[in-house]
Formats: C-alpha cells, structure tokens, sequence
C-alpha cells in the first residue's frame, strides 16, 4: 500500500511511518513540522519507499498531488496539546477544521481510505465512564478556549462521516485517548513527558489542580497496531468510530508518584493552579477512560504495555535524547 500520513512528523506520525515502512509499505509524509520535527523522521531518510513534503495540509496543490499517489490517508495534522490550543485558538480551529475539510476533499478525488485522528477529548465532562462511542458528548462553554480543540475535532468527525454517507468515502474515526511513549515533546503540556524532564533536571514535578484528576495512559506502539488493524479492515471500519485507549487509569498524583520512583528524583512533587497553568476559568476533565470493546470486536486489539513499562520507555528515551531536550524554562506552565 502506498500510504499518505499528515501530521508524520510528529510523534504518533512517526511511530506510525515506522510501522509502515517495516511491513513493506510506502509512506509520504506531508508535515509543516510546526509541533514535528525532521529529527523524528530522518531515520526513514534513506528508504526508497519514503517520502517528505515540508508543507502545510491546506496547501491543496501539494496535497492534491500527494492523494492522488496514496491508497490510503491517514490524517494526523492537526494543532495539538493543551497549551498549545488555550494560547493559540484560532490556529487550532483553522488547522482542525479547514485542514481537514482540505484533507477530505483530495481523498474524495482521488476515492482513498481515509482515516481521521480524533480525541477523547469530544467526550467532555461526560461522567458515565467508561466512554463508549455512541455515547452523548458534553462540551463546556464557547467561552473557554480549551473546548475548541474537542469542537474542532468533532466538527471533523461530522466532516469524515458525512463524507462516508453522501459520497462512500471509507472513512473511519479514531478517537485517541492519552498516548505516550518515546518522541513525545512536553512542549505543549503533554504530561509524561514533562514529568520524567522534570525530574531528571532535578526539579520539583508540576502537577496541575489538585492532581486528582485521572487518565488511562497508551503506549504509542500499542495505538499504532490499533490503527494499522483498522486501516486493514476497510469494510468493517468505514463509517464507523472507534476508541483507541488503556483501560489503566492513574490519577496524576499517582503519576508523579511513580515517576518520582522510577527517577529517584529528591525535589519532589509542586502543585499549580489551573488559573495559573493555564488560564483563570480553565476546566479539565476529572476522568477519562475508554470503552474499547467495539475496536477489539472489529481486530482483536488489546493493549501490550502497562504503565510501568511505558514510562520505562518513556525514561530511557529522555536520558538518550538530553543534549536535545528544551530549555529549562519550558518545563514549567508560563
Ligand atoms: P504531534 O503534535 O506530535 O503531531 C501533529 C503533527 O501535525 C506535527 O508533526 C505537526 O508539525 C503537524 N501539523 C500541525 N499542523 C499542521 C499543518 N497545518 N500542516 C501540516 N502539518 C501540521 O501530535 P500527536 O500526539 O502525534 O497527535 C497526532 C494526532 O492525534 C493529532 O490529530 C491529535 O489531535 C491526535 N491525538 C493525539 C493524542 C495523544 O495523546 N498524543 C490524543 C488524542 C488525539
């Protein structure tokens, strides 16, 4: 299969053309590397079945001539992390959405399988846990920036579904629920990442609220073999959405507990504020946890790591890549 992967460049994107690549795949990466980097790719370089466009998704000529070569796309591109989406809203919203309308529009041309990265976040404050994909979604006020990354991202999804419906597209959703693993920045609050950077610069680990909050971590390898499952099955998957999550929860003072353990770290655990983490009204979610029965239905999927490994991985890789690591001050919310 020739397979297009916005977004390739980043840290799901990556693990995933590396996928790819090893069962004989071709792979184009398109990624304007603005959460990305070349570093994460340049491994694929000397592979004769990969390619790389530095570019942006809604530059429609690039993307058009991409689709038209690829069997499959899998759209990943897209403005990520808390952070990142309370500070710059309307670039979320523009790269979501118009990114994504441009993605549909080329794989329409060019009739390829299409799959849609989507969140856990669309689930909201929903409090009947475990989610499941039928279930109601719960957004918080238009007020409050953070809810534009979930509207955004479900505005896609109606894109993808609709797609299917008028036009038989094979589109498939994938709602990812927190992922990590080796690669992931903490630049945009992603929290294992920033965790483990904490406390191995010997710095006290910034945990946000009251920590209580709790969320089922993924081992990126484990949601990469979900997803090429689902790209395998066109006819099983197209037009439907799927969960792609642990069922592991951990709150995020356990969290930090346990990188604590795991580092040897002596400076210890701070806890912020939201209003000064991030904006005064902020709202975060007090649960996240998937109901994964629909995609283990369709492919047999199950997770393969505990959290105990991940952060394993997660550590090993940190300590190979410290001279690469940010600026100090970026460990901590401005
Ligand atoms: P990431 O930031 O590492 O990857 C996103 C990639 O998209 C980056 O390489 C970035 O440079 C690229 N990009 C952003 N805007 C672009 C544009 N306009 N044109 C071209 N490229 C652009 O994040 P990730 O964790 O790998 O996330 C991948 C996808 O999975 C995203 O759609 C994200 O919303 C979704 N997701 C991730 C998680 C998670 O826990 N990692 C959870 C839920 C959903």
């Amino acid at each position: 299969m020739h397979v297009l992967v916005t977004g390739g460049a980043g840290f799901i994107g990556s693990h995933l053309t590396q996928a790819l690549l090893a069962r004989g795949d071709s792979v184009a990466v398109l990624d304007n590397l603005s959460t990305g980097s070349f570093e994460n790719i340049k491994r694929f370089r000397d592979d004769a079945r990969f390619t790389f466009a530095i570019d942006d998704i809604n530059n429609t000529l690039v993307l058009d001539r991409l689709a038209s070569q690829a069997d499959a796309i899998v759209h990943l591109a897209a403005a990520v992390g808390v952070q990142l989406v309370v500070e710059r809203p309307t670039e979320t919203i523009e790269t979501n959405v118009l990114g994504t309308h441009a993605v549909l529009g080329a794989a329409r041309r060019y009739r390829c399988r299409t799959l849609l990265a989507s969140t856990s976040e669309v689930y909201g404050k929903g409090v009947k846990i475990p989610f499941a994909e039928e279930d109601d979604l719960l957004l918080g006020p238009s007020s409050r920036s953070r809810w534009s990354y979930a509207a955004s991202k479900l505005l896609d999804e109606f894109l993808g579904l609709a797609a299917h419906r008028e036009f038989g597209l094979p589109v498939t959703i994938l709602r990812f629920f927190n992922t990590v693993g080796p690669g992931q920045t903490g630049r945009y609050g992603m929290v294992v990442p920033r965790f483990v950077r904490a406390a191995l610069a010997g710095k006290p680990i910034p945990v946000f609220g009251d920590g209580e909050q709790s969320r089922c971590f993924c081992h990126v390898g484990d949601t990469v073999r979900a997803l090429v499952a689902l790209m395998d099955q066109p006819e099983q998957t197209a037009g439907e959405i799927f969960n792609i999550g642990s069922g592991e929860e951990v709150t995020i003072n356990a969290l930090a507990q346990d990188v604590v353990a795991l580092t040897g770290s002596a400076a210890g655990i701070q806890h912020i504020p939201y209003s000064q983490a991030y904006a005064p009204g902020f709202e975060d979610m007090r649960r996240r946890v998937p109901d994964t029965t629909k995609l283990h239905h369709v492919t047999g999927w199950q997770p393969q790591h505990r959290l105990d490994r991940i952060l394993a991985d997660v550590l090993a890789w940190e300590q190979a890549h410290a001279d690469t690591h940010p600026a100090q001050e970026e460990l901590l919310p401005a």
